[in-house]
């Protein structure tokens, strides 16, 4: 027996269950179509939702800052790594989202990590929901306090676990995703926000999935539901709508302030690199002159949607551009996307712990980056390969 033969077993068992993670591999800019292990074939799962991530202006800004600025930020924000292109990220992201302040992170994982801990800790208590992101579990378990999940957006739930749990804690935190990343539906935020208010809670919202989706012109959840001003702190990702890789935090500029001080990645790991700022720059100056990309990113997830519940596919709960398409085991969602890539369709299979078991899916991310032509091929391969394996 060697001492790392447990993994070889805890691998098997992952692949006998259809729960392994086979990784595929793109050699080409993201877009509407890409290369995927060598095929060419119809992109139906990426996150880059307004075909931000291979734009040419985004691409001409991140060479440019890079002739001017190189290439990495050598330091910790708070030591060297503070450079203008930050401080000028973080005055637009919080004017794009009518906010005090914001403080940009390397990625959305690491400011929900900075986050939580930096506002509560073990004399306390955080009210979750219980599908909420890994990023923000993780950082709520590394705060040390009392987690307390509440039914999935459910309202009702967590006033409950208020009334019977706030009396013994210092301080209380509420934390939400905005849109679900693997059902695609909306937390009830006007609603939290009142639960929120009568107890004089902190309200925090990770926005991973709204920010340059929701709202006007893809301002975001609060933006959304008119909740400006309401909200303590909102979380988010400049890796997804925006194209590009980093995490925000928006919202009151003491918070902000104290995560400068307190937010632990912010302090211990290197700041944004420069052409990651100057590209972020360029996607809120792309958002604000224009609403075009997420009009056309929603009109696309329409026409999609439609036309699946049309062929008699299940896409659960959806009220955003994500489109989960459910099948229940995971092996038949893992037959279903390998038959899919068969006929030139790259979606991939989610299976347990990323959704509950049973729950298996294919998640299919529309784009405005896709014309109506591509949907129509997408929409063709769903046919074929579901009535193939008997799922319509
Ligand atoms: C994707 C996602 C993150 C992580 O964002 P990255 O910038 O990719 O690290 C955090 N929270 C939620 C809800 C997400 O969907």
């Amino acid at each position: 027996m060697s001492k790392t033969d447990w993994i070889t077993q805890e691998i098997e068992a992952l692949q006998n269950a259809g729960l392994y993670n086979h990784i595929r591999t793109i050699g080409s800019p993201q877009g509407a179509w890409l290369s995927v292990d060598g095929k060419r074939v119809l992109n139906f799962c990426s996150n880059n939702y307004l075909g931000l991530a291979n734009h040419p202006a985004l691409v001409a800004a991140a060479k440019k800052s890079i002739d001017e600025m190189g290439v990495g930020p050598g330091a910790v924000r708070s030591i060297a790594g503070t450079m203008t292109l930050h401080v000028e990220l973080e005055k637009r992201l919080a004017a794009f989202k009518g906010v005090e302040a914001a403080i940009t992170f390397q990625s959305g994982f690491t400011a929900n990590l900075a986050t939580i801990p930096a506002l509560v800790g073990k004399e306390d208590v955080i009210f979750s929901d219980r599908l909420n992101h890994a990023s923000i579990i993780d950082g709520c378990r590394l705060s040390g306090a009392k987690i307390i999940a509440y039914e999935h957006n459910d309202v009702k739930s967590l006033e409950k676990q208020i009334q019977v749990n706030l009396k013994d804690f210092r301080r209380a935190l509420i934390v939400t995703d905005g849109v679900f990343s693997m059902d695609g539906d909306i937390a009830p935020l006007p609603d939290i926000y009142e639960v929120a208010k009568k107890y004089d809670i902190l309200l925090m919202v990770d926005d991973a999935h709204g920010e340059g989706v929701l709202g006007k012109g893809g301002r975001g959840i609060v933006d959304h539901f008119g909740l400006h001003g309401k909200v303590d702190v909102e979380v988010g990702t400049m890796s997804k709508a925006f194209g590009v890789m980093g995490g925000i935090v928006a919202g009151k500029s003491v918070i902000v302030e104290w995560l400068r001080q307190r937010g632990r990645p912010f302090l211990f790991s290197s700041a944004m690199t420069v052409p990651d700022a100057a590209a972020c720059l360029t996607a809120v100056d792309l958002l604000e002159d224009s609403t075009q990309l997420v009009d056309k990113l929603w009109d696309n997830a329409k026409y999609f949607k439609a036309e699946m519940k049309t062929l008699g596919f299940n896409t659960g709960v959806t009220e955003t551009p994500i489109t989960p398409v459910m099948l229940g085991e995971a092996p038949l969602a893992q037959q279903f996307s390998r038959e899919l890539y068969e006929a030139g369709v790259f979606a991939m299979a989610i299976g347990f712990p990323t959704v509950p078991q049973g729950k298996a899916r294919i998640r299919v991310m529309i784009s405005a980056a896709h014309a109506r032509d591509d949907l129509d091929k997408g929409l063709e391969a769903f046919k074929n390969v579901g009535k193939k394996l008997g799922v319509i």
